[in-house]
């Protein structure tokens, strides 16, 4: 068996991928690509994410959660209900997020009380139960790190889209967290991430689909540059970076194990 490719975090059940699905997957087998952990966003994800038929051996981790963006347009009512059938779809999905506090989008007093709020209802939900968490913090991390102290000492999961100071990543490895790297590492490492974090403490993602400069749709096979691109700045053998991405991603998700 060759080399198992795995993407930390993309929303398969976005609506950009909706035209063309097979021609997807075909893409992603061909590239050697077996494992991807979703993210959720509102109800309607969820839904989305449970109705994917992948034809083997691709493999999903299914994670249902309210994304800070949604909490925005969502009224209260709305917000209650769907933390109500959160909890009773925990046993469909593999983990719990996207969650968490975006102070780039909220940046009144309200907006991001309304951020906690809900941040926090998503928290007591997870505690005392097996799934990992998927978190969303823009410009928050010191309020998510106090908040997020409240509830447990110790967490599973990933700071999905980390890109802040190493103090600020040792802060959220200590809790027992994984950090999720965007595809920006490529272009710049102002915070010299991968020179003073831990290999075994950082994961990497596609957090497809988005538009690149040119217009163009990416997709999850973009994690192929990218652990390239990280191999080669570590100066390790592509296959060690490849395994290791794989080995964390399926410990934490082991649906993911082929
Ligand atoms: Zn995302």
């Amino acid at each position: 068996m060759g080399t198992i490719w795995m993407d930390a975090h993309c929303h398969l059940s976005d609506s950009a991928f909706d035209n063309d699905r097979e021609a997807l997957y075909a893409e992603l087998l061909a590239n050697d690509i077996h494992g991807l952990v979703l993210a959720g966003t509102d109800p309607e994800d969820w839904q989305k994410q449970s109705a994917l038929t992948l034809p083997a051996p691709l493999r999903i981790a299914k994670v249902f959660g309210i994304h800070p963006w949604n909490v925005d347009d969502m009224t209260p009512t709305e917000l209650s209900r769907a933390v109500d059938q959160l909890e009773k779809s925990l046993g469909e999905c593999h983990g719990l997020g996207e969650m968490g506090l975006d102070y780039y989008r909220a940046k009144t007093t309200e907006e991001r009380a309304k951020h906690k709020l809900w941040f926090d209802r998503q928290l007591e939900l997870a505690k005392g139960r097996d799934h990992p968490l998927i978190l969303h913090i823009v410009k928050a991390h010191h309020d998510s790190i106090p908040q997020l102290k409240r509830h447990q000492k110790s967490f599973r999961g990933l700071i999905h889209s980390f890109w802040a100071h190493p103090d600020v990543a040792r802060s959220y490895i200590d809790m027992g967290f994984l950090l999720s790297i965007p595809p920006r590492i490529m272009k710049e490492d102002p915070h010299q991430i991968l020179k003073l974090l831990d290999p075994e403490s950082l994961v990497f993602e596609t957090d497809t689909p988005f538009k690149n400069a040119s217009g163009d749709i990416m997709k999850p096979v973009l994690i192929h540059p990218m652990l390239e691109y990280i191999a080669a700045a570590r100066g390790e053998a592509l296959d060690i970076a490849v395994a290791r991405q794989a080995r964390l991603l399926s410990n934490l998700f082991p649906i993911l194990k082929g």
